[in-house]
């Protein structure tokens, strides 16, 4: 049986007003990403990478198509429901792993879900503890950020975007501010948990490292995916 894919794009149009003129940011895009691909968008600088990630994760609206998340239509709805939609369907990991840094990393990762208000306070400890455990954090859970080095960081943002286990994580850039060795570590943390957990990871990045480990590259030039 066939499985509705987790993202589907059609026909997706953006565009931003820029002074006089209009940038075509997006120019018809079409596109799926299955339950458990482990996919990088790939393309030089303005070729539209970060208007399609913020698409996808309910960040911003198209001008004109449709966007389908776990086959429901994602535009066209109240900022509520899409609040709901990217708490709940959507995990979030940034190059500079956007951390909290008066928060511990125990308090970091539980946020997701404080927004949800859907568990009580053992169930979130519960919830927390294991994913920390995934990401081999645990004796760091008391830890503020600033005490823990860049790999660290960044396995804590992975922490906190798996927590409300979804079935889909966007990553802007994930190893971008990490050394090599670091960068490779946190490679295999992500193709770990995509097999362990089967979530499904979206990358937009550069690194030729993490290019050479997914399983499906998606070329964006220009506003349109190539091939
Ligand atoms: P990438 O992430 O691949 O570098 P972007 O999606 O950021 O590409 O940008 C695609 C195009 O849209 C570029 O020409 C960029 O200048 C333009 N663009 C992106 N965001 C805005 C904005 N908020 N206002 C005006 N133009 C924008």
């Amino acid at each position: 049986m066939n499985e509705s894919p987790i993202v589907e794009l059609r026909e997706v149009h953006k565009a931003y007003p820029l002074g006089e003129t209009v940038v075509q940011a997006l120019k018809g895009v079409d596109l799926k990403i299955n339950k458990g691909d482990f996919t990088a968008i790939v393309g030089s600088s303005g070729a539209g990478k970060s208007t399609l990630m913020n698409l996808i994760g309910c960040i911003d609206e198209p001008d004109a198509g449709q966007i389908l998340i776990e086959g429901e239509a994602a535009s066209n709805r109240s900022e509520p429901e899409k609040c709901i939609l990217r708490n709940e369907k959507i995990g979030f990991i940034f190059q500079s792993f956007n951390l909290i840094p008066v928060l511990s990393v125990y308090e970091n990762v539980e946020l997701p879900l404080l927004v949800q208000k859907k568990m009580t306070l053992e169930e979130r400890q519960k919830a927390v503890d294991e994913v920390l455990k995934d990401v081999d954090l645990l004796k760091y859970r008391d830890s503020l950020p600033n005490k823990l080095s860049g790999g660290q960081r960044q396995r804590v943002a992975i922490a906190r975007a798996l927590v409300n286990k979804p079935g889909l994580v966007l990553a802007d850039e994930p190893t971008a501010n990490l050394d090599s060795q670091t960068a490779h570590t946190i490679i295999d943390l992500l193709l770990k948990l995509n097999k362990d957990k089967g979530t499904t990871f979206l990358f937009s990045t550069h690194d030729e490292k993490l290019i050479g480990r997914v399983n499906k590259v998606l070329r964006i030039q220009d506003g349109r995916i190539q091939g």
